[in-house]
């Protein structure tokens, strides 16, 4: 009791509020957290994303929950947000599960995977086929409690200088693509190069790579892209609608009280569906921008889409196969796509090929 009470006080002290939830009226309570983030602040359509998310859980708490929000590198680097989260450095982070891959290869299939989901297809899964359940069960692991509280939409498939007419052109083809879409093109002989944002303009410019993707026409032109490459290539089959996410301390989360657990899954919620209407407005004008600007946007080829969807499927059967819950999550995830893929097809593609 007197060790309980000396945490108590300590904690009083150093001005966190969550350790005395338990003893006082949960109501009342005020809790002051750290949320870090692996964007730049305020970077566009992500770090953006990353303040509204805390500004909007203050605001629907009633500043009972007062949360305090942290670029990249101004407390810790940007991919270690998992573990400063899970290990209580801060209560809630704000990333891409994709950067977890290391954690467990599962992580991947709730960001985005090559020839996965769309965004309106992920938050389907997620919502209601399932997903989120999987998600928490391995993030149970790492004491923490994951939520979707954003996306991108589909991606753009990068800048190139020479055209991609036949899988030979990806052969050697140096190429800035993280993840698993670097995988699937290094099987088919091109070499993938894992580079920050920051750093990819000036790769691209003095030739380091030779081709880049990144995000959409609202981010990539923010870099400056389209002044360093002459085609613009599309779709992003390698990440069709990437979902962020929200990551809680499953401690901090615990002691919260019921209406501020709904407060936080409902601010994820609504910054999942701001994000995305975000960037298709932003996407909109920035590929405006583009074409008036002597960029060729090109569709990749359908032979070449083919070979990469069939390597893709390798890539991800093989990614199935290290260990047990990458098996559920894959086999769910697969399904999932396996069975929405005919109602896609005779609602939004019909419709959209009408339109
Ligand atoms: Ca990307």
């Amino acid at each position: 009791m007197k060790r309980r009470n000396f945490i108590k006080s300590l904690a009083a002290l150093l001005g966190s509020f969550t350790l005395g939830a338990s003893n006082s009226d949960a109501s009342d309570t005020e809790y002051r957290w750290k949320m870090v983030t692996s964007w730049p602040k305020n970077f566009p359509g992500l770090g953006v994303g990353a303040e509204n998310l805390a500004k909007l859980i203050t605001t629907l708490s009633n500043n009972r929950i007062k949360i305090k929000v942290y670029g990249a590198n101004e407390l810790i680097p940007p991919l270690e947000v998992f573990d400063f989260v899970s290990q209580g450095g801060a209560e809630i982070g704000h990333s891409g599960a994709y950067y977890w891959k290391g954690k467990s290869p599962a992580c991947q299939f709730f960001s985005s995977v090559p020839f996965g989901l769309t965004s309106q297809e992920m938050n389907s899964w997620l919502y209601y086929g399932g997903g989120l359940e999987l998600w928490e069960k391995l993030y149970k692991n790492f004491n923490l409690i994951p939520r979707p509280a954003g996306n991108t939409g589909v991606q753009m498939g990068g800048w190139f200088n020479k055209r991609i007419n036949t899988t030979d052109d990806l052969k050697g083809l140096k190429m800035r693509i993280p993840g698993l879409g670097g995988e699937v093109l290094s099987k088919v002989g091109g070499v993938p190069i894992t580079l920050a944002g920051a750093e990819i303009f000036t790769a691209l410019q003095t030739g380091a790579i030779d081709a880049t993707e990144w995000v959409g026409p609202y981010n990539d032109r923010a870099f400056g892209l389209h002044k360093v490459a002459k085609y613009y290539y599309y779709p992003g089959w390698h990440e069709p609608g990437p979902s962020i996410e929200c990551i809680i301390n499953k401690d901090a989360y615990s002691q919260l009280p019921k209406d501020l657990k709904l407060i936080i899954d409902t601010a994820c919620k609504a910054i999942n569906i701001d994000m995305l209407s975000d960037y298709s407005m932003k996407n909109m004008l920035a590929l405006d921008f583009l074409k008036n600007n002597n960029i060729e946007i090109k569709e990749f080829p359908l032979e070449v889409l083919d070979v990469l969807r069939e390597t893709s499927d390798i890539v991800l059967e093989e990614l199935s196969r290290r260990d047990d819950i990458s098996m559920e999550i894959y086999s769910s995830y697969i399904n999932f796509r396996n069975q929405i893929t005919p109602w896609t097809k005779i609602s939004n593609l019909s419709y959209l090929k009408t339109r």
